[in-house]
């Protein structure tokens, strides 16, 4: 299972915005974006030409597959299978991505990033429908119902990041039983459904060259 294991702080600086991929410490003084508004490395603080069209569909490719934890193989994957489907490329792609195991932890509240809920999963805390289930890419159907395992139900990381949840969750798509530590997968969420502030059409437009 391979993924991303330098620095991720990095990665919001090389895209120039936050792509908020640790959790808590995303939202505090601590955040290495706010120190250093630059991108990484010798010349992150030089002069920077406008960048092209290719420029900025490959900068928005990057930024999504950043957001996700998605690495490049993967990520082509998911836009082959998005562009032999029926619909927009685009919204297909967003949704496989959205209906991924790790964000829907993410997006319970269980974890209070994506990069958290990989590791939570990869330690067989989660079940679906009743069964361990200890991939991140796993593809999350309707009416799935996602629960933390008895035996984690005590750990600290899930705690914290549950105390983060105000009031009822409001995700349509998503049911969260907050006591049970349980979640139902209600539908794969519409495109307008999804907290997401990227603009996909510029990879289908990359991708389509
Ligand atoms: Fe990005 Fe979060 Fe690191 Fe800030 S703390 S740079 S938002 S990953």
């Amino acid at each position: 299972m391979a993924r991303y294991t330098g620095a991720v702080c990095k990665l919001c600086r090389r895209e120039g915005e936050k792509l908020f991929l640790k959790g808590e410490r995303c939202n505090g003084a601590k955040c290495s974006f706010e120190k250093k508004r630059y991108a990484p490395g010798e010349h992150g603080q030089g002069y920077r030409r406008r960048p092209s069209n290719y420029g900025i569909q490959l900068r928005e490719k990057q930024k999504i597959k950043r957001i996700y934890g998605v690495l490049e193989k993967q990520f082509r994957r998911y836009f082959k299978k998005s562009d032999a489907e029926k619909g927009v490329t685009g919204t297909n792609l967003m949704k496989h991505l959205e209906s991924r195991l790790d964000n829907v932890i993410y997006r319970l509240g269980f974890a209070s990033s994506r990069n958290m809920a990989r590791q939570l999963l990869r330690h067989r805390h989660f079940t679906v429908n009743d069964v361990i289930v200890d991939i991140p890419s796993y593809e999350v159907k309707p009416n799935d119902t996602i629960t933390v395992r008895e035996k984690s139900k005590k750990l600290t990381f899930i705690h914290e990041a549950m105390k983060k949840i105000k009031g009822d969750h409001d995700l349509p798509w998503l049911i969260l039983d907050k006591a049970k530590m349980q979640g139902v997968f209600i539908q794969v969420p519409e495109r307008d459904q999804m907290e997401v502030d990227v603009n996909e059409q510029l990879v289908v437009e990359l991708y389509s060259k």
